[in-house]
Parts: structure tokens; sequence; C-alpha cells
């Protein structure tokens, strides 16, 4: 099942300044199946982020069109995306985006308080998530109390607690160890084989990415090539 189509999409930068219009996207097509996982690389100033950006609705794409499960992002007005973004999508960046002064468990509900659920919902789905990401000991502890790796789990947590069909990380691994960083990956793996979501990471990070299904490979604010992995991923 068809779950992101991104269609011809161009981004030009600066083009009302005038001077120096940068191309940031030059014509970007693929199509994502639901449970797919898929990396996106390419050197700095490849385009990665404004693609991360318009294909989650934070940037609006000079031409073409962005569709999420039936939805054209492309064109959903400023109310109609920020409910579509909360209820369908999940994010979660290279720095966290925790919230300092709320425990481990009351940045996981967030998006749940902003959806109104109940209390009996929020307590059950912590749980359920907590225990997924190993992180039930540290529920009631502070995000400065706990490792980047703790931290991680507990923003994938927050990115997933309102069943989004779509996760999009932004470098996700890129402050992190190389043992956290498998723990992530690891997270990853399991959001999309048990939880059935489908996820796109942007990555710089050849290890992170050897845990995805597909990587398409950006240059120039162009599609420059793909893998596709057939079968499974063998460890040593
Ligand atoms: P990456 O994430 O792969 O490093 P970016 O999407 O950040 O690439 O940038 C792609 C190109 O667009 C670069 O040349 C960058 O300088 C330019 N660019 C990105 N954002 C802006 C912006 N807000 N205004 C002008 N140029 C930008
Ligand atoms: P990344 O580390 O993901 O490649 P950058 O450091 O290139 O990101 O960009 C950080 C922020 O600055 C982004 O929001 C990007 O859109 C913006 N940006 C990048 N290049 C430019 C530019 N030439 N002019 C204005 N904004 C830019």
């Amino acid at each position: 099942m068809l779950m992101l189509e991104a269609k011809n999409i161009v981004k030009v930068y600066g083009e009302l300044a005038g001077e120096g219009a940068t191309t940031a996207l030059g014509g970007v097509s693929f199509q994502l199946n639901k449970g797919d996982f898929i990396a996106i690389m390419g050197p700095s100033g490849s385009g990665k982020t404004t693609l991360l950006n318009i294909l989650s609705g934070l940037d609006k794409p000079t031409s073409g069109e962005v569709v999420i499960d039936r939805n054209i992002i492309s064109s959903l007005n400023g109310e109609q995306l920020a409910l579509f973004r909360r209820k369908q999508l999940g994010f979660v960046f290279q720095d966290f985006n925790l919230l300092d002064s709320l425990t481990v468990k009351e940045n996981i509900v967030v998006p749940m308080v902003l959806e109104k659920k109940s209390a009996t919902e929020m307590e059950e789905r912590v749980h359920e998530l907590a225990s997924l990401f190993d992180i039930e000991e540290i529920l009631n502890k502070y995000p400065y109390q706990i490792s980047g790796g703790q931290q991680q789990r507990t923003a994938v947590s927050r990115a997933l607690v309102n069943h989004p069909s779509l996760i999009f990380a932004d470098e996700p691994t890129g402050n992190l160890d190389s043992k956290s960083s498998t723990v992530i990956m690891e997270c990853f793996e399991k959001i999309v084989q048990e939880l059935s979501a489908t996820v796109l990471l942007v990555t710089h990070d050849v290890f992170a990415a050897s845990y995805c299904r597909k990587v398409i490979f950006i240059k120039d604010g162009l599609i420059h090539s793909s893998i596709d992995r057939k079968g499974s991923r063998k460890d040593f």
C-alpha cells in the first residue's frame, strides 16, 4: 500500500530576493509503501534537510506535490496541516528535543495531552512503549538525569505515542555513541516490524543506514542512485 509519494519536488531558495537563487531540489520523485524503512543519504548541502522539511509539511515546495496516505500535504492549509502532522506523523530529531522541565513519562505523553486523551489511555500507552524500548526504570527521571541513548528512546516513544503511520527522523544517531546508535536503530526496526509503521530517516551515518531496507542517495538536489536490500540483514 502506498504511504508517501513525492512527485517532482522542486525547491528554489532566494527566488523572490532575486539575487543568487539556489536550487536546493531540482525535481525529486519517489514512493514509499506502508512498512518501508528507508534512509536518505547524501553529502552536506545536497538537499536532505530541505527534502525532509517538504515531505513533513514544514516547508512548501516551489513546485511538485507530496501525497501522504492519500492527503496532498503540499495543499493543506495551516490548521489542516497541524492536525495532520499531530495525528499521522511522528518526528525524531538529532538533539532529541525533550522538554527539560518534564519527566520522561510527561515528555512521552505531550502529544496525547494535545489530543485530549484520557489519563487511563495515556498510562497504558506509556507502559506499552516503555516496555518495548526498555525505559520503564527511568519514567520518573528528568532528561538531564539519563543518557543520550535513553533520551533518544524517550523521544522515539513520544514520536509513536499517537500511533502515527509515518515516522520522520533527522540524523537520529547524530549525537549518539556507537552502542546507543545500535539500540536506537533496533528501536526503529521494532517500529517497522512490530508496529507496522513506516520510517524515513535522513542520515550521514552509514551504520544507521545499514539497518534500512532501502537507501536513496541525493546529490546536488537530485536523486543520484538508490539501493534496495532484498532479504534480511546479516549480523556478524
Ligand atoms: P543538506 O541537508 O543535505 O545539508 P540542505 O537541504 O540544508 O542540504 O541545503 C541544500 C541547499 O540549499 C544548500 O545549498 C543550502 O545552502 C541551501 N539552503 C538550505 N536552506 C536554505 C534557506 N533557508 N535559504 C537559502 N538557501 C538554503
Ligand atoms: P544540516 O546540518 O541538516 O545540513 P544546515 O546546517 O545546512 O543543516 O542548515 C541549518 C538550517 O539553516 C536549516 O534550517 C537550513 O534550512 C538553513 N540554511 C542552510 N543553508 C542556508 C542558506 N544558505 N541560507 C539560509 N538558510 C540556510
